[in-house]
């Protein structure tokens, strides 16, 4: 049986032409979840009951749930237990702009980089649309927001689970669904180069993520195994292309590792990679964990970094940084728990 809030709406238009009913049922079933928040089927009060029975014998309305909370003033991290007492994690961060969730697409992830501590707890499963849709209605209904921008970069990579985030984004793209356009939807990879292709035909435009964290195929396969298989030159042609097709601007992350990636030649490096395309580099400052391997890079380092990727006219940011003390660098909750 599937969940209810893993359906998009032109499914669900079709399963109620399916059992003889209007379409426009659909619209009515989104706007008691996502506008008015009723999750209990026998509220739908503008719907037959004969419908509301036939609903609820073939969908689920089950919800994940929150086992623990951490806050601070701006950041509250998420664990979440799953259906089949797996854990995973998400974190909504109150910006000025806005409210920001960062949520999990995997249960634990296969892409082994060096530095990352989700990465410890190799792939369990993906998860399911609805799994990914309920992290937000959950959140928002404990936390009283409204989140106004998504990003998908918690536990996993969303491109290894590519269908049904797909489906996801367009259940909270939708007019009728949560409402979250397009442009405050991100999609963080690593890089798996054929699904950038993929995603760049997606008739929804969303921003496009690629954590980089290394300026050359020596060091960029040390810290992430991915690169073993498709190249840097290989990703800057799918980036290339990206760009080219949606004519959007690609955010290329790096976390800045001491002694590791942070050297003013490797500044230059990573700058002589993207000129002339419209990317803007984002510096993460990284998040301690239990890789006592790798450190944060000082903040005279990441400003040197900064000031010669400026220098040599590359846009570049430098993360806000949310949720140090409250261990939210991803992973870290469900590696406790699974301990
Ligand atoms: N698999 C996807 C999304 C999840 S990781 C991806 O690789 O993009 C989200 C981002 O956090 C990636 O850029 C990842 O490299 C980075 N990251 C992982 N561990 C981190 C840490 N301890 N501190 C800071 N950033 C980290």
């Amino acid at each position: 049986m599937s969940n209810l809030f893993g359906i998009t709406k032109k499914d669900l238009e079709e399963y109620f032409l399916g059992i003889g009913q209007k379409k426009f049922k659909a619209t009515q079933v989104y706007e008691w979840i996502y506008q008015k928040r009723v999750f209990s089927i026998d509220l739908f009060s503008n719907i037959k009951k004969e419908v509301r029975d036939q609903l609820k014998q073939n969908f689920d309305t089950s919800f994940i749930e929150i086992v623990e909370k951490q806050e601070d003033e701006l950041t509250k991290k998420y664990l979440f237990r799953l259906h089949d007492h797996e854990f995973i994690e998400a974190v909504v961060m109150m910006h000025d702009y806005g409210v920001s969730i960062c949520i999990s697409s995997q249960v634990g992830c296969n892409m082994g980089c060096k530095f990352c501590e989700s990465g410890r707890l190799k792939k369990v499963r993906n998860l399911e649309a609805y799994e990914m849709v309920e992290q937000i209605l959950a959140i928002e209904k404990d936390a009283g927001v409204r989140i106004s921008s998504v990003v998908i970069m918690g536990i996993g990579e969303p491109l290894d689970n590519y269908d049904e985030v797909v489906r996801f984004i367009s259940i909270i793209n939708d007019a009728k669904g949560i409402q979250i356009g397009a442009r405050h939807i991100t999609v963080s990879t690593c890089g798996l180069v054929p699904k950038i292709y993929e995603l760049s035909s997606l008739p929804i435009q969303i921003n496009l993520a690629i954590s980089f964290h290394a300026p050359n195929d020596e060091l960029r396969s040390k810290l992430m195994p991915v690169n073993k298989v498709y190249s840097i030159k290989e990703l800057i042609e799918a980036i290339s292309y990206y760009l080219q097709v949606t004519s959007r601007r690609v955010t290329i992350e790096y976390v800045m590792l001491n002694n590791v990636n942070d050297s003013v030649e490797a500044a230059k490096e990573l700058a002589s990679l993207f000129k002339g395309m419209n990317i803007y580099v984002n510096l993460i400052p990284y998040n301690e964990t239990n890789h006592l391997e790798f450190a944060r890079s000082s903040k005279n380092k990441i400003h040197r970094f900064y000031d010669t990727l400026k220098q040599e006219g590359i846009n570049v940011t430098i993360r806000k940084e949310f949720g140090t003390n409250i261990d939210a660098a991803c992973g870290q909750l469900r590696g406790r728990r699974n301990k």
